[in-house]
């Protein structure tokens, strides 16, 4: 039985081999879309293009002209007439949990994998319709939907997955009750690191070893918790968690593999060493001081930034977790204006959890941004910034070629904008009425265009 298993997998095998990349790159290769009279917002200049037509082929930006582009010959092409509309590239959200964005916290905790996968489906759905075509997701297991999303068996974004956020034991991330304690050798495992929602480490070689799991797995960056949390339990906002040398042990174990470790760090104490560990990416970082920004902007580290401020919407968390998020938006101010006194690179995220009615708002988080910067500077974050900044995965990027930019042999992830966001960037907040064309990896997923 197992033999003749092996030789049908081989037959399967040498007919793959022979039929199906050819069929496969003559089907991609032979439709097209033409998006006529357009403006183009190309995710990095500051204005947008004069009357534009763009052709993609397959799932790349082929031609971006002023006069118009014919039908490429072999090509089966629909053409979009864009009416002077704005063009620009799909947005990235930079922080983003795939499978803990809708469930709530009770939900998360009941561990049911197949309910919260078929959960995180719907929100992927969303979050492709909210214009979002690209996510770098900070924590969860969004391995087996971001398998099937990019199988086309269900609608979402492009996911860069980090798979479980790699915590210590009373860091953020572990959510154990009292009687879970104390662990002891050969215990089994807590619901979340079973889930791999997060995985415990306190010693450089379990970093190191929980590290490779994530990369076995197909890990596009590594995450780890270098300080304290609002939302889980046991860390207040000031602790440092890992020491320096367990940072490291990550930071070498993704360099092996040709990619990098993001931190959650709030403060300056978790933020240096961090960095003094080798680690490219801090996420939040609302509580840092000038000596950390200026360290940041130095080493040419990123700044994965969102913006949490008091808007009104709390997300559902318990007293003691408002209590911690209020002192994080305290600092949100001050890390804005550092940032940009150092001129640190910054990446925007929204970093929803919990709570299917706050995911709907991803694009007004965005819009949000307008406080501190004008619109072209919000939507170049969101789009050719956030972009370089996924090109960090090197070899491990799961979707290698530009995303985040109009530009010809760029990715083609669109979105047609019924007007102009560098003048309105509250048109973001509004996908369902304002974007009239999505477009990812080159399929039409949604046309209201009459
Ligand atoms: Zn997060």
């Amino acid at each position: 039985m197992k033999l003749h298993l092996n030789k049908l997998v081989l037959a399967l095998l040498v007919l793959g081999g022979a039929m199906s990349p050819a069929v496969f790159a003559q089907d991609a290769a032979s439709t097209g879309v033409i998006f006529e009279n357009v403006r183009i917002f190309d995710g990095t200049v500051d204005r947008l293009s004069g009357p534009s037509n763009v052709l993609t082929v397959g799932n790349v930006i082929k031609a971006i002209s002023g006069a118009p582009i014919p039908d490429p010959p072999g090509v089966t092409v629909t053409r979009i007439q864009g009416g002077g509309r704005t063009l620009m590239p799909g947005l990235i959200d930079g922080h983003w949990h795939t499978m803990l964005a809708a469930p709530s916290m009770a939900e998360l905790m009941q561990g049911d994998l197949g309910y919260l996968t078929l959960l995180a489906d719907t929100e992927a759905r969303d979050t492709l319709m909210r214009g979002f075509t690209t996510v770098r997701d900070m924590g969860g297991p969004s391995f087996a939907l971001k398998r099937a999303i990019d199988e086309g068996l269900v609608v979402g974004p492009r996911i860069y997955p980090s798979g479980a956020m790699i915590t210590i034991t009373g860091g953020h991330g572990d959510f154990r009750s009292p009687h879970e304690l104390p662990r002891s050798l050969g215990a089994p495992l807590t619901i979340e690191e079973e889930l791999n929602f997060s995985q415990l480490a306190d010693s450089p070689d379990e970093v190191r070893m929980r590290t490779r799991e994530q990369l076995l797995l197909g890990a596009s960056q590594i995450k780890l918790t270098a300080g304290g949390g609002v939302a889980s339990p046991h860390s207040p906002l000031d602790v440092s968690t890992f020491t320096e040398e367990e940072l490291r042990a990550a930071v070498q174990a993704a360099g092996n593999w040709g990619t990098y470790v993001g931190v959650h760090a709030y403060t300056p104490e978790a933020i240096q060493r961090s960095i003094a560990a080798g680690v490219k990416v801090i996420e939040h970082g609302h509580l840092m001081d000038e000596a950390s920004a200026r360290l940041i902007a130095e080493k040419g580290v990123w700044l994965s930034f969102q913006p949490f401020v008091d808007d009104g919407f709390t997300p559902p968390l318990p007293p003691s977790s408002v209590a911690r998020l209020r002192q994080v938006w305290s600092g949100t101010e001050r890390t804005v204006e550092l940032a940009k006194k150092y001129k640190i690179k910054m990446a925007w995220g929204t970093d929803i959890l919990f709570s299917a009615a706050n995911a709907t708002r991803q694009g007004a988080l965005l819009a949000l941004m307008q406080k501190w910067f004008s619109p072209a500077e919000v939507l170049a974050m969101a789009t050719g910034t956030n972009g370089e900044l996924l090109q960090l995965s090197g070899p491990r990027n799961p979707y290698p070629g530009r995303l985040g930019v109009v530009k010809e042999g760029a990715l083609a992830d669109l979105l047609l904008v019924d007007g102009n966001p560098l003048a309105d960037i509250t048109l973001v907040a509004d996908p369902g009425k304002n974007f009239l064309v999505i477009m990812k990896d080159g399929k039409v997923y949604k046309n209201s265009v009459r």
